[in-house]
């Protein structure tokens, strides 16, 4: 028996009190005699259900997309090709050639909760298809203008449906090949709000591009081609993972990237991870899929960065391809509409299985060959003396990447010595936290000038990292890696303000490979960027060319710092100007300029040092608020040794 409640129909049960039950969609629904016991409630019309899971579903066009391309891998399509117009606002179109649809089931996909995927509740235990809910097509439908048209390879015709706003509009015969194509134009139309917080097309290109790589990554086996404005964005054939590695983020990153393969019977992780030399500011090439499916989990993500820890600097993320495999009951999808996140059975488990196996590449590639191995097997991955031959592997491949971190003096950097310069370490090998004074022993008057810091009486360098003064009766504690960052970081902006920032060209420029969204940051960026000394240029792909840096930089590594800016820029909403965050870029750039950590340093470095920090406009703080100076009057030091 069926009744009407507001627009939905409601299945009545029999029942043998005086009420009246009814059920919709799993629901049910009390009702008194024919009264309805509220009229303030009513069960929404399905098109409006329809536009609020398209809330969670269709975030911007690229989770259009990723829904889409979900679609043609679960219709066992071996090529996906993706081509947008305006960064998707105006035309979303993917066609594969996949099974296709007969045409009543092309109708029945864009109803709510329609899905050929699972048919019962214990199918959701074990669920092997990218899709499984059901709500994708008619979420998508419900805010933009579809056209769907697709055909089964043992039919003749395609059926063509048109749906506007969640109505369908027409349906008819047409001609194609096998397959599917689904085009989505003026994706939000009827929903002015979302339409509203949609960025530029470059930026919304960019973050197809980085969706459609991550597709990309997850089936070697498939190829894809993505077109933005009749731009061909990315073409890769069938290959293997490496080779699609390589053709997506870069035949030079990929050089780095070591094989995982740790097949158990019960959870598996396969794939890539890059050595301590190739990292980025962000997690965006972390690509983590579980069972097919990229994650963006933090159980995964905690696991590899432990495997990192004390491999790469904080702030820093590998870059890494893992597929991670484990029985469909152990992991449960069904956690978020967009399926990002997912909750397992055994978490510790997956994790320590996942933080091994990276562990165990880390610890057996060749950046490590020529150190000792662990003296016991005991020691295990995540003992001490791994530790410690990781970071120290990582050390002093760090190190050869800073080794342009000494340029030659330029006169522009606060205290940079050259190599030659530095001094050579004590023979008989003070130890490092000594205090070193001065070649004659002399305290090194740094001469008349008229500022405080050049008034100082230099005593030494403690632990090569910090500046001991006298003045007058007190002892001055000077941080030398804070103190010469913010001398940079008013440079630059002297310099900035006066006009431009003091630019020089490399003499041998370098290339970056970047992901879709940095590039499309770089690009948007591209005049402000160069306002502040970087000269960036397309190289074709997504490989730019770095023809100059900011003076203040030149000599250090140009790549991540530009990386840095560009993670930095990305955070900038579409109404932020460049300005509002110049500032943050300025004290990045500073912090690139200066060497870090221990950093012998000449007396007459320590003169100079004191000396710019004068001429600038100097605040008791570095551009991140640490401080840089700190005074212990000698009343202090006497209270310490009770003189008084
Ligand atoms: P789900 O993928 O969760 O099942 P969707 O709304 O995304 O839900 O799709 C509904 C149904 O439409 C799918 O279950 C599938 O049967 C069919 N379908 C969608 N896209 C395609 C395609 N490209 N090729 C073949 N069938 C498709
Ligand atoms: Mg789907």
């Amino acid at each position: 028996m069926q009744g009407t409640h507001g627009n939905a129909s409601l299945e009545k049960i029999n029942s043998p009190f005086p009420l009246n039950l009814f059920r919709k969609n799993g629901l049910w629904f009390l009702i008194h005699g024919d009264q309805t016991v509220s009229q303030r409630i009513s069960i929404l019309p399905e098109i409006i259900t329809n536009k609020i899971a398209a809330g969670e579903v269709v975030e911007r066009p690229a989770s259009v997309i990723k829904e889409l391309i979900e679609n043609s891998l679960d219709a066992a399509a071996t090529s996906v090709d993706v081509e947008i117009a305006s960064g998707g606002k105006r035309l979303i179109r993917i066609t594969d050639n996949g099974h296709g649809m007969s045409r009543e089931d092309a109708l029945l996909s864009l109803e709510r909760h329609a899905t050929s995927k699972i048919k019962s509740d214990s199918d959701l235990e074990g669920i092997l298809t990218l899709g499984f809910r059901g709500e994708a097509l008619p979420s998508i439908a419900s805010v933009s203008r579809v056209r769907l048209a697709t055909r089964e390879s043992d039919n003749p015709e395609g059926t063509e449906v048109i749906v506007e706003g969640g109505k369908v509009r027409d349906v008819k015969a047409c001609g194609m090949a096998p397959g599917t194509s689904i085009s989505v134009e003026q994706i939000f139309f009827n929903t002015p709000a979302r339409l509203k917080f949609m960025k530029s097309a470059e930026t919304e290109t960019g973050h197809v591009g980085d969706v459609v790589t991550r597709m990309a990554v997850s089936r070697p086996d498939v190829a894809f081609t993505c077109t933005s404005d009749g731009r061909e964005l990315l073409r890769v054939q069938r290959s293997d993972l490496q080779r699609r590695l390589a053709q997506v983020i870069g035949k030079n990153s990929s050089e780095q990237l070591y094989r995982v393969d740790n097949c158990a019977t019960q959870l598996s992780v396969s794939g890539y991870v890059s050595a301590p030399s190739l990292v980025r500011s962000g997690m965006q090439a972390m690509f983590t899929y579980i069972n097919g499916r990229f994650v963006r989990d933090k159980v995964v993500q905690h696991a590899i960065m432990q495997a990192y820890r004390g491999v790469i600097d904080r702030g820093r993320y590998p870059v890494v391809a893992l597929f991670i495999q484990l029985p469909a009951g152990e992991v449960d999808v069904n956690v978020h509409p967009t399926k990002h996140e997912v909750r397992f059975r055994q978490q510790s488990v997956v994790h320590d299985a996942i933080q091994k196996a990276v562990e165990d590449v880390l610890r057996e590639s060749p950046w490590l060959e020529n150190k000792p191995r662990p003296p016991h097997p005991s020691t295990g991955p995540t003992g001490q003396a791994y530790r410690e031959r990781i970071a120290a592997a990582a050390q002093a491949s760090l190190d050869m990447a800073r080794r342009p971190l000494y340029p030659p003096q330029t006169g522009t950097t606060a205290f940079a010595p050259s190599e030659e310069s530095r001094p050579s370490p004590p023979a008989h090998g003070a130890p490092a936290d000594a205090v070193s004074v001065r070649e004659s022993g002399e305290p090194f008057q740094s001469g008349p000038g008229p500022g405080y810091f050049s008034s100082l009486t230099i005593i030494g360098q403690f632990h090569a990292e910090y500046i001991l003064c006298q003045s007058g009766p007190d002892l001055v504690i000077i941080d030398q890696h804070a103190a010469s960052e913010r001398v940079a970081y008013q440079r630059l902006k002297l310099q900035y303000l006066g006009g431009a920032v003091e630019s020089q060209c490399l003499l041998f420029p370098e290339t970056i490979e970047l992901s879709f969204s940095e590039v499309a940051v770089a690009g948007r960026f591209h005049d402000d960027l160069s306002r502040i000394g970087f000269v960036l240029e397309p190289f074709g792909g997504n490989t730019l060319i770095i023809t100059a840096v900011p003076r203040l930089v030149a000599g250090h590594d140009p790549i991540r710092l530009i990386r840095d800016l560009l993670a930095d820029l990305s955070q900038l909403g579409t109404s932020s100007a460049f300005q509002d965050v110049l500032d943050g870029l300025f004290s990045r750039i500073a912090c690139h300029s200066v060497v870090r950590g221990v950093h012998p340093l000449e007396t007459r470095q320590i003169a100079e040092l004191l000396r710019s920090m004068d001429e600038t406009d100097f605040a008791a703080s570095c551009p991140h608020g640490r401080p840089v100076s700190h005074v212990v009057t000698l009343a202090e030091l006497e209270k310490i040794f009770k003189r008084t």
